[in-house]
């Protein structure tokens, strides 16, 4: 396994300007699970309860996902419900249930322990630092998401897990959030400063900005006619970035940078129809297309 992801498994209940979708298969971990998993072996560790369609488990395991790591307990699947109806780049949470994960206790085999890559998704951050610690080596790259409920309620386990990875991606507003600053290359730097020694800002239609070491690289977002529904957009980012940097086995400049343009492309996968139903269907040659139209749109001359 060259990737241990954990993060939510979820129902979301979402509404966007393109429609309705009642309880449509979500969750971090799984957003990031498809998507990365065109690149590299993934494994998940998570929970479901006892309402989790059979149907979903068989579309996990139909792209390799390595659910060993899903454990399924008594009671409700995790369940967020939220709109973009004011602005799409903005997701409002309505309700959050954690229902199963308000007593996950996380289980690791050998072959998660060791995985080289671990992608910390947005989850309570108190779970996300238990799977840290649970690992037999410390990764050749670890790297989490979260979002402002965390920031707002869980700050010092949250602070204390940034200091530990090497990557943080986040979005734009809870950078700001939580690190006080109104600018973005002021957050970018007080995030530097917690620990990671690269940051990814997401910014939805205008596209995620990379801070690395003595570098910064701009990927667009592509130019869509139509967003269906931005759920998952950052984490499907998150695994097209952190699968491609486990295929290359790799976490250089060079390699960083083509990263966020994978993650881009995922990502513009991720917000062309509800929940996962793009993103779960794509090949191999859709991606390589997407990615070569990023190389189209990015492609300019030096100044002679
Ligand atoms: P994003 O990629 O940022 O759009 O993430 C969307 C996913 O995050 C949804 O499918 C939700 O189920 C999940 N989610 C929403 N709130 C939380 C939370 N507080 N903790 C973990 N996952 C969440």
């Amino acid at each position: 396994m060259k990737i241990l992801v954990v993060g939510s498994v979820a129902y979301d209940a979402v509404e966007t300007p393109a429609g309705k979708r009642e309880s449509q298969l979500g969750g971090a971990a799984t957003y990031f699970s498809v998507a990365a998993s065109y690149f590299t072996e993934v494994g998940m560790i998570g929970v479901v309860g006892d309402d989790f369609d059979p149907a979903d488990i068989a579309m996990l395991e139909s792209h390799d996902i390595d659910i060993s790591g899903l454990i399924k307990a008594d009671g409700k699947t995790f369940r967020w419900t939220g709109e973009y109806m004011e602005d799409i780049n903005t997701a409002v949470t309505l309700d959050t249930q954690l229902n199963v994960f308000g007593s996950f206790e996380p289980e690791l085999s050998d072959a998660h322990a060791n995985a080289p890559y671990l992608f910390l998704a947005n989850i309570d951050p108190n779970l996300q630092l238990k799977v840290l610690d649970a690992m037999a080596n410390r990764p050749k790259m670890v790297a989490n998401d979260t979002m402002n409920l965390w920031i707002d309620i869980a700050k010092p386990a949250l602070s204390e897990l940034i200091s530990k990875v090497d990557a943080l991606l986040i979005n734009e507003e809870e950078a700001k959030q939580l690190t006080g600053e109104d600018h973005l290359p002021d957050a970018a730097s007080a995030i530097t400063g917690m620990g990671p020694s690269s940051t990814v800002i997401k910014r939805g239609e205008y596209g995620a900005t990379l801070f690395g070491e003595n570098f910064s690289f701009a990927a667009p977002a592509y130019p869509l006619e139509r967003v269906v529904d931005p759920t998952g957009a950052g984490d499907s980012f998150a695994g097209g970035f952190m699968g491609y940097l486990a295929s290359v086995d790799k976490v250089d400049q060079e390699s960083l940078r083509t990263a966020a343009i994978v993650g881009s492309t995922m990502a513009s996968f991720a917000v062309e129809d509800f929940g996962l139903d793009r993103t779960k269907n794509l090949t191999h040659s859709d991606i390589a297309e997407r990615f070569e139209a990023f190389v189209d749109l990015t492609r300019f001359n030096p100044l002679t």
